[in-house]
């Protein structure tokens, strides 16, 4: 069995594995992907101290960073399900979906999120030639240009109102007949003078060049009419989704499916922390991922050195 079991191999359970395994306990990591999200990103550029590296890079880095360490690593493992100690200081056991079940005194789980896509034609062939999901990341690219965002929820307006101070305009385009962000947050978008705010607007299509996005096009939903907008970004804020499916009904999740931890990372089962864009942990960004991976573990090391095994 493991003193530390981490479920995900993207920044927040590599710098998990890399403080428990510091720990000199043992410490396995069972992931689908080994680098998670940063495996579909080209330029990061908000990785402090790092000006610039691109994402496949990071990735290779971060699993070379767990191999210098006695950390057994698992790829291609999906966990299906977690089943909670029966007894205190008992064992937390990961059934994984190849059948076996993996045992361990803690869990951190760091199993991220996925973005919404919009499932129009051009939006996967543009990924990353305009079409982008995090303004926080790609925002400056778009330095000067124009921009939609999709999405009127907070994410969307919030996306919004960041992107207006950088661009030259933005569109946003909301698929339902009006916002649904917090009326704070709409008073300041309404407050821009380089904002348009298209409702009843389903995005139908993304334009490119062959090698960048030049503009999109979308149905008034009122009138029928297709109708096209020329720019250079598009930024699709339509949900992040934890991927948390499988944990459902076995610990405390929020509404939007978030495993619910505190500010040590404990979830509500003990022995069993998590970290990450899989977390209600605001503001889903690598730096944070990282920083709640190696807090996650501190704390299962922690809980391991103040309870009894059974
Ligand atoms: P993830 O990176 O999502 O990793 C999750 C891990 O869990 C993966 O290994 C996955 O395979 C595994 N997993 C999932 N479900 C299971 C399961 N059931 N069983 C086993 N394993 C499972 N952030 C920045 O800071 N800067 C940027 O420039 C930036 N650009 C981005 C660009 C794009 C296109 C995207 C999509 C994201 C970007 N982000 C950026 C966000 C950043 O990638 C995430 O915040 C970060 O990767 C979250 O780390 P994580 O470890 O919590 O989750």
């Amino acid at each position: 069995a493991f003193d530390v079991l981490v479920i995900g191999g993207g920044p927040a359970g590599a710098a998990a594995a890399v403080y428990a395994a510091r720990k000199g306990i043992r410490t396995g990591v069972a992931s689908e992907r080994f680098g998670g999200q940063v495996l579909d990103t080209m330029a990061i550029e908000n990785f402090i101290s790092v000006r610039h590296t691109e994402g496949p890079k990071l990735a290779t880095a971060l699993e070379q960073h767990v191999k210098e360490y006695d950390v057994d690593i698992m790829n291609l493992q999906t966990a299906q399900a977690l089943v909670p100690a029966a007894v205190p200081g008992g064992l937390i056991e990961v059934k994984l979906a190849s059948g076996a079940t993996l045992k361990s005194r803690t869990v951190v789980l760091s199993t991220g999120a996925r973005w919404r896509s919009m499932n129009v034609p051009g939006e996967a062939e543009y990924r990353n030639k305009g079409v982008a999901y995090c303004p926080h990341c790609d925002g400056p690219l778009f330095k000067g240009k124009r921009v939609a965002v999709i999405g009127g929820g907070n994410s969307g307006v919030e996306a919004a109102i960041d992107l207006a101070g950088l661009v030259s305009h933005v569109t946003l385009i909301e698929f339902d007949s009006q916002l649904r962000a917090d009326a704070v947050l709409q008073r300041k978008l309404f407050s821009l003078p380089n904002v348009t705010v298209i409702t009843s607007g389903q995005t139908t299509e993304v334009h490119g060049d062959g090698t960048k996005v030049t503009g999109l096009s979308y149905k008034d939903r009122n009138s029928g009419e297709l109708r096209r907008v020329d720019l250079e970004g598009i930024f699709v804020q339509i949900g992040l989704v934890p991927n948390t499916e499988w944990l459902k009904g076995t610990l405390a999740l929020s509404p939007r499916g978030e495993i619910e931890v505190d500010a040590r990372g404990q979830t509500s089962l003990p022995g069993v922390f998590a970290a990450g864009d899989a977390t209600t942990t605001p503001f889903k960004q690598i730096i944070i991922a990282m920083g709640e991976g190696a807090k996650a573990a501190l704390s299962a090391f922690d809980h391991l050195i103040r309870t009894v095994p059974a």
